[in-house]
């Protein structure tokens, strides 16, 4: 026979911390605790398979479970010489809901369950207290009535309400017991009204109830939402937990409260918490009184003048001291405990891991690496990831109010206040003319928005998934971002956006949060990151531990700069192309491309090379000895078309022809699908004068700063978008011309190298072969993803959500790599490519570099590197980290 009921209570149990999978969180610590021989109300824990029985088959519970229940409250009504349903002596239970991760309030919970007309009558006269009695039992009424029968609250909180009005009583305390009887009758006429019969006063009937009722909460419309937020499967369940009633509020010599083995928010090694005294565990959580502190330290920080725990029960305080050491030195990490004081007897009611800041978790896993608690290995385990991002960017004061004007995707992380524009051109004007700080929003950017995309604080995007343009550009920028905020209705000509009937016009102000994907009405104040010395200390133990490489994508110096203080061990990608786009030479690109001649292409690029030459001197400069991947023009022809007609002038005039030949030539080279078209080697294919341009650049570059160094500089030059080794090889063959031609001119020859992007499901199948050329690759799985699902990079966002929602999809494949389908085409050219070439270097370029998934994946499949914008190189390092030791990324969620 399956076992469904697992006891526990009275120094022993049938389960176990490691059980939570079967007995939740809930159910398997309070197993651990009473093994460890701490004060537990004895009680059971019905398991999460009786839950995905009960939804499995239409509601209904499996054989043997009845029996199971009521062999475990025999076991409990033993223990404490209590029966249920008693009437001189009754035992009452609380009865929870306990998933395998925490979902805090998000089921239901029933409390003092057992009473009734008879059993209310015993509890008062054991408890010598008829007004606690009372009082427990219309808390009982209108839980089971709200949870199990569906009566709304109001009902009875406007009875409440009335009687103590009619009454001239301000405070539920200052009802007597005389008061509560009266209200609860009151309670059950209403139950009798609503349902035309009478409160259940039959106790097993009341159990089952609230079993079945919490068993359903899982399926409530708030578990559903919580756990698609938090990524937690359905099909987990519920268990639920049947526990002996402790009470805190039987006079002043109880209590009940919530504490914490050392502080949650700044993860010093300090007894945190608060109680309230002569009170319910609900009265914690309802905030309508001023909780006290724990300890006389909390008093003074909080500067309170209530009591602390320490000085008004110093006994139980030295007790509840004596079980916090135990239970973090046995679960050996920060332990957020409830509790409550029975007539100067303490209970323990849940312990579990506790919720911490990033910088509280930093602390208490340096702290407690130090004290010897923990290894480091566990240190580094300890830390979600994606959680340093906080500490990388300003963010919302927390404790700032505000207003929630749209959700969107938190596609750049950081926080930042600026006033609404709604054109780049707009976004200049503004910061250099008015010198005020702008959000630029627009439905998508393109990468003619570069330049009031650098100048604003934060962008917003009502359309583009996580790696439109916008999403990429932000990153690597460190800017604030969040896209496709759809909601949102953006009119550029009225200069106002719409969300919600609420109108928001150019220049009101708005604040965006990129780290949660929010958007907020007006100026919420930000703080600025603290990267502590723990932060610091932790990150020396990851580079000890990982053995996955760490570069970043980068192209401006700032990057570079950027990239090096987060740890970079070098430039993975630059993208040429955001160089092009800088206003001093936007001219003179589509002067080049809009040439219908190889001398007019030449001589637009003559005006470009001293730039690029002189954007590769500054990053040489800064990565020093590092390896910098610089990749030839990658971007459609067709996004550097001049689209204004000032633009069109403006070309026309430099190349010295009309305006309608500009026009002409520029519909001629509109595409329909350019990001399937005219761009990566095509471009190098058919205008080789701009690649040469480039290697050429990237040369004098190289041979400028290894002059002025004294150090050699090694440009790994790579070319984009190969399908053949056809198109590898020509591509080669023209920087190879260009490096030959520039050493034999500056005298010097340096190391290089050449390698390809590996971005389209072709040439993964066709590594092996493309490898005879390639001296390395780099995925770049922005464009494998796009192409290898057919999903266009800067449309799916939309469409993509539902699929998330209808469980077609886990997560955006463009944020985390689909490891099963994209993931096989890299294992293909990773496997091909090292066949042909043993030594061929292999990194990762695409945003997935900085997903902390993707990073365990690309250590797995044996890349030598990822690479990621500079603002993510720490979340990569620790990811490579927890990936090289195993069991880790689980983090402090
Ligand atoms: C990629 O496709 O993954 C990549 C890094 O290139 P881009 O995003 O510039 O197309
Ligand atoms: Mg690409």
């Amino acid at each position: 026979m399956t076992k469904w009921v697992y006891n526990f209570g009275s120094g022993k149990a049938d389960g176990r911390a490691d059980m939570k999978n079967l007995l939740g969180g809930k159910g398997a610590n309070l197993a651990e605790m009473s093994n460890l021989g701490l004060p537990v109300p004895p009680g059971f824990t019905i398991t999460t398979e009786v839950c995905t029985h009960f939804y499995s088959n239409g509601k209904t519970y499996p054989d043997g479970l009845a029996s199971q229940v009521a062999e475990a409250a025999a076991t409990i009504e033993a223990g404490l010489g209590k029966k249920f349903g008693d009437e001189t002596d009754p035992l009452l239970v609380s009865v929870r809901s306990g998933a395998r991760a925490s979902m805090p309030g998000m089921m239901d919970t029933i409390l003092n369950l057992g009473l009734n007309d008879r059993t209310v009558e015993g509890l008062a006269t054991r408890s010598g207290d008829a007004r606690f009695a009372y009082d427990s039992y219309r808390r009982f009424i209108q839980m089971f009535s709200n949870v199990v029968l569906d009566i709304d609250h109001h009902n009875f909180e406007d009875i409440l309400e009335s009687h103590k009005e009619d009454k001239g009583l301000r405070l539920d305390t200052d009802l007597s017991a005389e008061d509560w009887k009266s209200v609860v009758g009151r309670y059950k006429d209403v139950v009798q009204e609503k349902l035309g019969k009478p409160f259940p006063q039959d106790v097993k009937e009341q159990l089952w109830g609230a079993i079945g009722a919490v068993f359903s909460s899982w399926m409530n419309q708030r578990a559903i939402i919580y756990r698609r937020l938090n990524e937690i499967p359905e099909t987990w369940g519920t268990a639920v937990t049947v526990q002996s009633m402790v009470f805190g509020n039987m006079g002043n010599d109880c209590c009940t409260g919530v504490c914490f083995t050392r502080n949650p928010s700044t993860g010093d090694n300090e007894f945190y918490g608060e109680f309230l005294v002569n009170a319910q565990g609900e009265d914690v959580v309802a905030g309508i009184r001023t909780p006290q502190q724990i300890t006389v330290q909390g008093k003074l920080a909080q500067n309170s003048n209530l009591p602390a725990m320490e000085e008004a029960m110093p006994v139980v305080f030295k007790e509840l001291d004596a079980v916090r050491h135990k239970l973090e030195g046995h679960y050996k990490d920060i332990q957020d405990m409830e509790f409550t004081v029975e007539k100067n007897r303490l209970w323990m009611l849940q312990t579990r891991t506790g919720k911490r800041t990033t910088k509280a978790a930093l602390k208490i896993a340096v702290d407690m690496a130090a004290e010897g608690l923990i290894t480091r290995e566990d240190a580094v385990r300890r830390i979600d990831p994606s959680s340093l991002d906080q500490l990388l960017h300003p963010m919302l004061d927390p404790d700032a109010p505000r207003t929630l004007l749209a959700r969107g995707l938190p596609a750049s992380p950081g926080a930042a206040s600026g006033r609404v524009v709604f054109s780049a051109e707009d976004a200049e004007l503004w910061v250099k003319n008015k010198n005020e700080k702008v959000i630029l929003v627009r439905a998508e950017t393109s990468p003619e928005d570069i330049g009031g995309m650098h100048v604003s604080e934060g962008i917003l995007t009502t359309r583009g998934g996580m790696t439109s343009h916008a999403a990429v550009v932000a990153r690597g920028m460190g800017t604030p971002c969040v896209a496709g905020a759809g909601t949102i209705r953006v009119d550029h000509n009225a200069k106002i956006m719409k969300v919600l009937g609420q109108v928001v016009s150019e220049g009101d102000i708005i604040t965006l949060d990129g780290s949660a994907g929010e958007v907020y009405l007006g100026a919420v104040p930000t703080v600025q990151p603290n990267v502590s010395g723990d932060f610091a200390t932790l990150m020396e133990w990851v580079d000890e531990f990982r053995t996955l490489g760490v570069r970043a994508n980068a192209e401006t110096p700032l990057d570079a700069e950027t990239a090096l203080k987060f740890g970079a061990e070098g430039i993975g990608l630059v993208r040429t192309e955001h160089m092009f786009f800088d206003h001093h030479r936007i001219v003179a690109v589509r002067q080049m491309i809009l040439s219908e001649t190889e001398e007019g292409r030449r001589k637009a690029l003559a005006t470009l090379l001293p730039f690029q030459r002189d954007d590769f001197a500054q990053l040489f400069r800064i990565m020093g000895e590092l390896p910098v991947t610089i990749r030839l023009l990658d971007p459609p022809l067709h996004e550097f078309l001049p689209n204004t007609e000032v633009e069109i002038a403006e070309v026309a005039a430099q190349a010295g022809v009309d305006i309608p030949t500009v026009k002409a030539r520029s519909f001629t080279l509109h595409e329909v699908n350019p990001m399937l078209g005219h761009r990566g080697c095509r471009l190098g294919v058919t205008y080789p004068e701009i690649y040469e341009m480039q290697a050429q650049a990237i040369f004098e570059a190289a041979a400028l700063v290894s002059k002025e160094t004294g150090k050699p500089v090694s440009p790994e030059i790579m070319i984009p978008l190969i399908s053949t080794k056809a198109e590898l090889d020509m591509m080669k063959a023209v920087v190879d011309k260009m490096a030959a031609q520039v050493f034999a001119q500056s005298g010097i020859t340096l190391p290089y190298s050449v390698g390809t992007m590996i971005e389209l499901p072709r040439a993964a199948l066709m590594a092996g072969k493309i490898a005879e050329s390639a001296e390395f690759f780099s995925f770049g799985t922005n464009d494998l993803t796009q192409t290898a699902y057919g999903l266009s990079r800067d449309d799916a966002g939309p469409f993509l959500e539902i699929y998330r929602e209808k469980g077609i999809i886990e997560h955006d494949p463009f944020a985390t790599l689909d490891q099963d389908g994209v993931g096989e085409l890299i294992a293909i050219a990773t496997e091909r490519g090292r066949k042909t070439r043993p030594n061929i270097k292999l990194g990762i370029c695409g945003e997935h570099g900085g997903d902390p998934a993707s990073v365990e994946f690309c250590h797995r499949a044996g890349l030598d590197y990822v690479s990621c914008s500079p603002y993510r190189v720490p979340i990569a390092r620790l990811a490579a980290a927890q990936a090289a030791l195993g069991g880790g990324g689980s983090g402090t969620k």
